[in-house]
């Protein structure tokens, strides 16, 4: 008999993170190698924001706190619902985790049965499959393909949704593919949501400050207030303000969830760091000038790595409207040949590859979608630009 859980032994590390520690473990030996891997924003966290937290300090505001996070921080919270989201919530639908990574894993602890199901769209954000497994539900998989700019059709949403569904997950702006979802496409699918009330909607936010085009962010909720006693909104500090090493997430949805939520947080971790909550009060109150110049920024890297990888007909590119990742087809380079022989299978294969030419990038089957890979423009233009050179020398050199 095994020590370790077979919930343990179903999941795998975040694949996400051990690329970005291989190519820093590369880079240590003095290698040098561009990291397209990164999933944070490479600002340094805002002086404002830092400013908060040493005041927290020096305050003495180093003691418990309440599970969901200071009374100041949920006002914060509530306040940034109303102005960016037109959305109202009460004090006791809020919870705050350790990153929005928590507060998701905690609000799936909170609902999930042995094989309960969670409908994911894939390509998805790595930890919702590994998620769902841990707390024994069933991760099933809604491909939305390149055709259909990696957005779910409505009605393939219907065909997977069965009595054993608990969870839609969206994601928009989304992680891997920069897709965006406009506010027809939500209307679209909240239809088929409201046919079935048993299901639940978690709507992911987290790149809701990166997007471009001039594009307005709204999240289903917005759309259609009818689907509000059962959807989660999840949001966080971590991308819109450089601060992921903070752990600040946070969740706002109907009451009874909130509370089985805080039940579990209070058993777990209790609550985030006090100064992290400091520091993210600030960054929700002050912070538009910082996200209008992040913004500014990603949008002419996205559309610097589309100008040097758009001519180059073995890859694909499909033009991110949000976030800071580029998702790039590489169908046409499978069964290609390096300079010794060995064959490149598959976007592992070509991401193993890309690493011994000096990029880090992350394969596409890390994402449920395999036959791609993802880029991070969360890097300087030097890198983009020279990553891009290695990207395609490198493709050129597959027979
Ligand atoms: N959701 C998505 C789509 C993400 O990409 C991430 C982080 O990469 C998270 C949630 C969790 O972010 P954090 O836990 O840092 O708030």
């Amino acid at each position: 008999m095994s020590f370790f859980s077979q919930r343990v032994s179903r999941i795998q590390p975040s694949p996400t993170i051990s690329i970005t520690a291989k190519a820093k473990e590369l880079k240590q030996e003095g290698k040098k190698i561009i990291d397209f891997s990164a999933g944070e924003p490479d600002f340094d966290t805002p002086d404002n924001i830092k400013k908060a937290a040493i005041e927290a300090i020096n305050n003495g505001q180093t003691k418990y706190t309440p599970v969901n996070g200071t009374k100041e921080l949920n006002e914060a919270i509530i306040k940034k619902f109303k102005r960016e989201n037109d959305l109202v919530f009460a004090p006791d639908e809020i919870t705050v985790g350790c990153g929005g990574k928590q507060v998701i894993y905690n609000a799936l602890v909170a609902t999930i049965e042995k094989g309960d199901e969670i409908i994911i769209p894939a390509p998805f954000w790595v930890s919702y499959p590994d998620m769902a497994l841990l707390v024994e539900g069933h991760p099933v998989v809604l491909d939305c393909s390149l055709e259909n700019n990696f957005k779910i059709n409505p009605q393939d949403l219907e065909n997977k949704i069965t009595n054993r569904t608990k969870w839609v997950i969206l994601n928009s702006p989304s992680n891997p593919t920069g897709a965006f979802y406009s506010e027809l496409e939500l209307q679209n699918l909240a239809k088929i949501l409201l046919k079935h009330p048993h299901v639940w909607v978690m709507c992911d936010d987290l790149y809701e400050h990166i997007i471009f085009d001039n594009l307005k962010f709204k999240n289903i909720l917005q759309v259609d207030e009818k689907l509000r006693s059962r959807t989660f909104v999840v949001n966080g500090v971590s991308k819109a303000y450089a601060m992921t090493g903070w752990r600040l997430g946070y969740g706002a949805g109907p009451k009874n969830l909130i509370k089985e939520i805080s039940k579990i947080q209070s058993q777990s971790t209790t609550h985030t760091s006090s100064i992290s909550q400091a520091a993210a009060i600030e960054a929700l109150k002050n912070s538009d000038e910082f996200i209008n110049k992040n913004k500014k920024i990603f949008q002419e890297r996205r559309d610097l790595i589309f100008s040097k990888l758009k001519d180059f007909s073995s890859l694909q590119v499909f033009l991110p409207q949000g976030s800071f990742y580029v998702y790039v087809c590489c169908n046409d380079l499978m069964g290609k040949k390096k300079d010794d022989g060995t064959e490149i299978k598959n976007d592992i294969d070509l991401s193993d590859y890309f690493l011994d030419e000096g990029v880090a990038v992350v394969p596409g089957e890390a994402f449920g979608c395999s036959n791609f890979f993802r880029i991070s423009f969360a890097t300087s233009n030097e890198n983009i630009i020279e990553g891009c050179d290695k990207v395609v020398s490198a493709c050129k050199k597959l027979k």
